[in-house]
């Protein structure tokens, strides 16, 4: 077969492939403790999937509206107007099958050949990858350990070009578990303002946050018109195999995603949109709950790794993931992720899989039992030792 150029430019998610990896060392025999793969390993709250299963029962099992079902829209504009305080219709509403189609499908109607999209690094692979994919040129804009993983505002104002079209924003951020605090997010938006730049604003964390109150770029005015707030169920609600996520953004903008979802998906799933239905109007404590139990994790784990000579880590303050410096170990990232997975049975990911700012770091994600975090701290205490010689 001979494929089209543009396929060779999509990249991937290296959490899947260390997956097959650890699953391949699985079935040698050998005893993994998965630290890689970034999903809340609680079940979903029972009253999402007693939804779930009324609405198979009630006939949820048709094709439905491509932008999403009015009821479940309606929920995210009030869910909007609660969580931000930010006024939208239901027009501004696209549901989509997770948040990654809206990632997506805004790079498809936004970017092209000759555009230049900025995106965090480290950050989520996917921005890096799609933008290429699009045929954009991405333009990393660096998140430092010495800025808390915040971003360099002037260094980002240095980056806008006329070819800019999107910039890409992600708080709480996935690999590092840093926030962007409003001071940050107000000179983002100025940036935007002045520049007439849409803005990503990726928050599929914004409830898995352990200080201080959620900040969205929402907030700032005169971005009503630049503003496209990538959200969803999957980490929030641990909904990561529903498949359903949204994106809230101008109405001109929503015509073109809701063309795009009909000619690839359709509609997300029936039941599943009835299940997020519940999700919003539902009891939160299955939430605040789930970030208790992360947040003994987080404390736990930092406090573990931060024993280990030669490993320092941050005490992230969103998300579910820890990025420790594992510079003092003297290898590559990709060396001691291969090391810690062949020799100490601990799947993580070398901090390069985010981008190449990411290089000195790996991901853990904590969202594991205390029991195997107990264990996996013994393991990379062991792995560092021999590392360190
Ligand atoms: N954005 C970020 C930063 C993520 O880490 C993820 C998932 O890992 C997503 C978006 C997409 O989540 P989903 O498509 O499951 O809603």
């Amino acid at each position: 077969m001979k494929f089209a150029e543009r396929i060779s430019l999509l990249g991937t998610e290296t959490a899947f492939e260390v997956l097959a990896k650890a699953q391949a060392l699985e079935r040698t025999g050998k005893k993994i403790i998965h630290l890689e793969i970034g999903e809340p390993d609680f079940d979903t709250p029972p009253h999402i999937i007693e939804a779930g299963k009324k609405a198979l029962d009630e006939g949820y099992t048709h094709y439905g509206p491509s932008a999403g079902m009015f009821e479940l829209r309606e929920a995210i504009v009030k869910e909007m107007a609660r969580s931000r305080g930010l006024s939208t219709s239901i027009e501004n509403i696209v549901v989509t099958p997770g948040g990654k189609p809206i990632m997506f499908f805004v790079l498809l109607a936004l970017a092209q050949k000759g555009d230049e999209v900025i995106y965090p690094n480290p950050g989520f692979s996917i921005y890096e990858s799609v933008i290429r994919f699009v045929g954009a040129t991405p333009i990393p804009i660096p998140l430092r350990e010495d800025l808390d993983f915040r971003l360099d505002v002037t260094e980002l104002k240095d980056l806008v070009t006329d070819r800019t079209k999107l910039i890409i924003m992600n708080s709480p951020q996935n690999p590092t578990g840093g926030i962007l605090p409003m001071e940050d997010i107000n000179a983002i938006a100025q940036i935007a303002i002045e520049n007439k730049i849409p803005v990503l604003s990726d928050e599929i964390y914004s409830r898995i946050l352990y200080e201080g109150e959620f900040a969205s770029i929402s907030a700032c005015d005169g971005m009503e018109d630049l503003l496209i707030i990538l959200e969803g169920f999957s980490k929030t609600y641990a909904m990561t195999g529903w498949r359903i996520g949204y994106g809230v953004m101008p109405v001109d903008l929503a015509a073109h995603i809701t063309r795009l979802m009909t000619n690839s998906n359709s509609c997300t799933a029936s039941f599943t949109q009835r299940a997020a239905l519940s999700a919003l109007n539902g009891p939160q404590d299955a939430v605040e709950a789930m970030v208790s139990e992360f947040r003994k994790r987080r404390d736990f784990f930092v406090k573990g790794l931060n024993e280990i000579q030669g490993i320092s880590c941050a005490a992230p303050k969103g998300a579910f993931y820890l990025f420790p410096n594992i510079t003092g170990l003297g290898r590559s990232s990709k060396e001691i992720a291969d090391y810690f997975l062949n020799e100490g049975g601990i799947a993580a990911l070398a901090g390069p899989d985010f981008g190449a700012y990411g290089e000195g770091f790996l991901r853990f994600s904590y969202a594991t039992s205390l029991e195997n975090i107990q264990k996996a701290l013994e393991r990379i205490g062991y792995c560092a030792s021999k590392l360190r010689g």
